[in-house]
């Protein structure tokens, strides 16, 4: 993988779920080559501080339902940077490609003759219950795994999930940015028939040295999780792998 920073190109780098440790090597080296790198709330930022360099720092992290840089300013900084010769690296949580609206900065600084590239990163979906001890898959018990985002409701006229056929999968499902709306997913998961006892756990903070993990079942996990105060960012899984907790 070609990491060596262009002037005037953007590169959105996936950073993995927050350690710093967590970045790919290729992500690491576009960082030390940036001369401005704009960042989100998630994500490895407390490695940005160690670079040698000095690069331009912009926090254009979005807390939940707070203050927020507007995804059309993003894409507009993304271009000026990189119009004025910059080394420009966008650098997301996870995997940009993730819910990370990667893709839509990839058009915005195509469309503008900007060029752009990404280096992949470890999607929090992933890594966050493996390093709760939950394998996603596990032969025997699955055979695939469902990432849905839970930031809608499912009865919310926004909502594209066909929740009731998440309920009829045969899958792992994983979800991000459920844990608002968990009461109204989980009711929607048991209508649809997927039974009260599925084991169901959710990770918050994974990767951090907050970390914290809740074991459940469907049918309470929403009470639990509001009981013990849980709040982003956290992923939500459900299956009978969310039993299994390896290692503890
Ligand atoms: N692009 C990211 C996802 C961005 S959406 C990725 O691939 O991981 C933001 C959601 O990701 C959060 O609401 C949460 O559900 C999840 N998330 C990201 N980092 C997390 C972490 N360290 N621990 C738990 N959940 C995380």
């Amino acid at each position: 993988m070609a990491t060596l920073l262009r002037s005037g190109e953007v590169v959105l780098v996936g950073g993995g779920p927050g350690d710093p440790e967590l970045i790919t090597v290729a992500g690491l080296h576009a960082l030390q080559q940036a001369d401005v790198i704009l960042h989100d709330r998630l994500g490895p930022v407390s490695c940005l501080d160690e670079l040698g360099q000095n690069p331009e720092l912009i926090n254009v992290g979005k807390v939940p339902r707070g203050p927020h840089t507007p995804q059309e300013r993003i894409n507009e900084l993304l271009i000026a940077h990189a119009r004025n010769g910059r080394k420009v690296v966008r650098l997301k949580g996870g995997d940009s490609f993730v819910f990370g609206r990667g893709g839509e900065e990839w058009v915005a600084c195509a469309e503008a003759g900007i060029p752009v590239r990404v280096i992949p990163g470890l999607t929090s979906s992933v890594a966050v219950p493996a390093l709760a001890g939950v394998p996603l898959t596990h032969r025997s018990l699955v055979q695939g795994f469902t990432v849905v985002s839970g930031h809608v409701p499912p009865d919310d006229a926004r909502s594209t999930v066909n929740w009731s056929a998440l309920a009829h999968t045969n899958t792992t499902l994983v979800l991000l940015m459920a844990v608002k709306y968990l009461p109204q997913i989980t009711t929607r998961l048991l209508e649809s028939g997927l039974a009260p006892r599925t084991p169901a756990m959710i990770v918050s903070e994974g990767s951090l040295p907050s970390q914290s993990a809740l074991f459940s079942t469907l049918g309470e996990v929403a009470e639990e999780a509001s009981k013990e105060g849980i709040t982003p960012p956290a992923i939500v899984v459900i299956g009978e792998v969310a039993s299994l907790e390896l290692g503890a």
